[in-house]
């Protein structure tokens, strides 16, 4: 019989945050396939637990995919982690996982630890709705075209840097998001761990020397925010007019109204009809 391919989420600081059906997932496969093996054999060592495993990273990922799903195919189960937290979240496993499912075989996610969650459950900010852009690309003409992205987006924002890069990288959000305000998640769940807010330049001078791992979470636009409530205070009339005079055509009015009241499109749109 087919084996399954279980996605498994190991912890990003603190060896604990393990979750019990993760570490039976880990004892109960055949075969673990890890990004950096000699990383990995210090959790499973702290976890008992004693595996054939094998190594696969981004750059040998799609060479690797092929060998690896042929094994699950052959019975074996098989469990993919990353060096820490969720495989697949700016972390390889994605080729392995596509081709896993054009193969008809199971993926299965055992849920656990993730820098992005875990930073925005203590950051304080509006998680209604944000952005994750994991790493900014190093290519100058990508990364401010991403940057650009970022200028526009009124959502709450979240970024992955490390340390060398952490300074470099909020000089440039600083050109571009200007007076937002933002956390700066350090070491989480670590002994180190951090939280330090305030406006980018008042974050910039609380860091001396950049030292473990950064989630950068920047809030959502206030001002934006404010405006799009003084909107929803408008009668629905006076909401169309307010961008109609901005130039914009029927279809993107409809749209944005409801996208402010946080309606569907249809309920604004009947509403004009009748
Ligand atoms: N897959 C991982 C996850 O689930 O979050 C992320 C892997 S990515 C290669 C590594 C980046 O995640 C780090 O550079 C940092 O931005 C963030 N990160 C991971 N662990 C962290 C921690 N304990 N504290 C703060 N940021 C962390």
């Amino acid at each position: 019989m087919q084996g399954k391919l279980y996605v498994v989420a190991t912890p990003i600081g603190n060896l604990d945050d393990i979750t019990l059906r993760a570490i039976n997932i880990l004892k109960s496969v055949d075969i673990i396939i890890a990004e950096d093996t000699r990383h990995s054999l210090k959790l499973l060592n702290h976890l008992e637990i004693s595996k054939p495993l094998i190594s696969y990273h981004r750059h040998n990922e799609e060479i690797k995919a092929d060998g690896i799903l042929d094994k699950i195919e052959e019975g074996n189960n098989i469990a993919l982690i990353s060096d820490a937290g969720t495989p697949i979240i700016s972390d390889p496993g994605e080729v392995i996982v596509k081709e896993a499912l054009e193969r008809n075989i199971e993926v299965v996610p055992i849920p656990g630890a993730c820098a992005i969650i875990t930073a925005l459950m203590a950051a304080g900010v509006n998680t209604r709705s944000f952005t994750f852009y994991g790493f900014l690309s190093i290519n100058k003409k990508l990364r401010n075209k991403e940057l650009e992205e970022i200028k526009n987006n009124r959502n709450t924002i979240i970024l992955y840097e490390a340390p060398h890069k952490i300074l470099n990288t909020l000089k440039d959000l600083e050109n571009y998001v200007g007076e937002r305000k933002i956390v700066l998640a350090r070491e989480l769940t670590k002994i180190h761990e951090e939280f330090i807010r305030g406006t980018i330049k008042e974050v910039e001078e609380k860091i001396n020397t950049p030292k473990g791992e950064y989630v950068i979470i920047i809030d959502e636009d206030k001002e934006i925010q404010n405006e799009e409530n003084e909107l929803n205070n408008l009668s629905l009339e006076e909401h169309y007019k307010y961008y109609e005079k901005l130039g914009l055509d029927k279809k993107e009015i409809i749209k944005r109204i409801a996208k402010d009241r946080g309606v569907p499109k249809n309920e604004i749109y009947q509403k004009f009809i009748k």
